[in-house]
């Protein structure tokens, strides 16, 4: 990838620069009705050990069967990633002890991972974009809980999530800052989504990260990293990074050395603390699973899932920017959820029948006030108060003069709170924008005899003009149609 350090993103230590080195490990919840390597359910909050098969329970003789959905979902994942599908992988078993995984044993690929390398685009704030290489891809089974708050005597279990399929993406140690990893997160949460393999939702834990952060002098080699482990929010691996960054450097500055450690973060103090030191691979004593046979997949299978894949967020991006001239701001806003994307060009393409919407100004109603207001009171896009076609009704409103676009923002009111069709309420609550010459010419000439001194500023600086159009606006209730009374006032003021 790219190894020109990023001087930019460098941290000032005491002793000059320092370059953060970061690597990812994304644990991915896989979109599936079924477990890894048996038929129990992955539904959510279902009671506990209510969904747990024989082979969850290891009890003995049990025999993992492996799900070949999770096998298509993590082809799918690794063809969205641009990743190099193994059609030969090998389920390995991985020792330790699990309290919470009956088998002792975590089934996981080590060696023969089905996906091997990638690359990601990440696109940053200021508009720089930075490529992240995927080192692998590998499935895995999840574990199961342990309650410890439940019992004063005794540790409770529930197994419902023990043996449900994971996918661990590992990158590369590509990201040089906290932003960079953010951003990444972010992305990759967006790709499993638009693939449909992954829900992405970090708040049940069905996205979390293990972090791995170093620092060196730019250009050095690398050094020893921490890992820390199960951070399930993007905002949370921000603040862990910057917190582990700046401890690393305190330590080696002051003459010490990092200990490699897997470490745990606590929002609550925004610092890491040490948890175990950490395992090398051969702790965990690999070896190939003999209840599983080698994963063989067809040429023809990988061909199949990569015709089917839909359309993901980098070619939306490029396509709303060619297809709609829309910003590389606007367009990584709009792609970002597959539902927004949807909705965008929903409104932009209207009916059949009737010509495509302007694309900007659509864009901005999207992001700014639609947005907006789902961000600050919530609700999801699809469902939302506001439809496509209520949004688009009121767009049309615009377009052919009936409301300005204060007045717009006036009826998308209505619509959030009350529903309804938008050209119904504007005639209904007489918010039609004025266009009648006849009453702007008595508005303007009311405005103009009161403010003499006003329209000799305007005659000799004819930005003045401005102010002469906010009043008309003002006494009009914000329905007089602004350009028409530009006009008028530029006749009267001979300018
Ligand atoms: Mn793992």
């Amino acid at each position: 990838m790219d190894a020109t350090p990023r001087k930019s993103k460098f941290i000032k230590g005491a002793t000059g620069d320092w370059e953060v080195v970061i690597g990812m490990e994304v644990h991915a919840q896989v979109n599936t009705k079924a477990k890894l390597f048996s038929g129990a359910s992955t539904a959510f909050g279902g009671e506990a050990n209510s969904h747990v098969a024989l082979v969850d329970a290891a009890m003995p003789g049990m025999l993992p069967v492996i799900n070949a959905e999770c096998v298509r979902q993590a082809v799918r994942t690794g063809l969205g990633l641009n990743a190099k599908i193994n059609l030969k992988s090998v389920f390995d078993r991985k020792n330790y002890f699990y309290p919470d995984l009956p088998q002792g044993y975590q089934i996981s690929q080590y060696k023969s991972p089905i996906v091997g390398e990638g690359e990601v685009a990440v696109d940053l704030a200021d508009g720089e974009t930075v490529r992240i290489g995927i080192e692998r891809l590998h499935l895995e089974q999840d574990a199961g809980k342990s309650l410890h708050d439940q019992n004063p005597t005794m540790s409770l279990v529930d197994l419902n999530r023990a043996g449900v399929a994971l996918m661990e993406i590992v990158s590369k140690p590509d990201l040089r800052s906290a932003d960079e990893a953010k951003a990444f997160v972010a992305k990759m949460r967006s790709i499993l989504r638009y693939l449909g393999t992954c829900d992405g939702d970090m708040e049940k834990g069905n996205l979390r990260a293990d972090v791995n952060v170093s620092v060196r002098k730019p250009g050095a080699a690398l050094t020893t990293r921490c890992e820390i482990k199960n951070v399930n929010s993007i905002r949370f691996i921000g603040q862990a990074i910057e917190h582990e960054a700046r401890r690393q450097i305190e330590i080696i500055e002051d003459g010490g050395e990092i200990v490699q450690e897997t470490r745990l973060f606590d929002p609550d103090k925004g610092e890491t603390r040490s948890m175990r030191t950490k395992e090398e691979a051969h702790d965990y004593r690999y070896f190939p699973d003999p209840d599983l046979l080698p994963l063989e997949l067809s040429p023809a299978l990988v061909a199949d899932l990569q015709r089917s894949l839909p359309e993901l967020p980098d070619q939306k991006k490029f396509r709303f920017m060619r297809d709609y001239a829309l910003s590389v701001y606007d367009a990584d806003v709009l792609v970002a959820e597959r539902e927004t994307a949807e909705y965008f060009e929903a409104v932009v393409m209207g009916s059949p029948a009737s010509a495509p919407r302007d694309a900007k100004l659509t864009a901005n109603w999207v992001i700014n006030e639609l947005g907006g207001r789902l961000n600050k009171e919530g609700g999801d896009i699809a469902a939302g108060p506001v439809t496509a076609a209520q949004l688009g009704a009121i767009l049309d409103l615009i377009a052919d003069g009936t409301i300005s676009g204060k007045i717009a923002k006036e009826v998308f009111e209505i619509v959030w709170a009350e529903g309804g069709d938008p050209r119904t309420i504007v005639e209904q609550r007489g918010l039609k924008q004025v266009t009648d010459v006849a009453a702007l010419e008595k508005l303007v000439d009311d405005i103009l005899a009161k403010h003499p001194d006003k329209v000799a500023d305007a005659k000799a600086n004819p930005k003045a003009i401005g102010w002469f159009v906010g009043q008309v606006m003002k006494v009009s209730a914000g329905k007089a149609n602004p350009q028409a009374v530009n006009d008028l006032l530029k006749a009267r003021l001979g300018i």
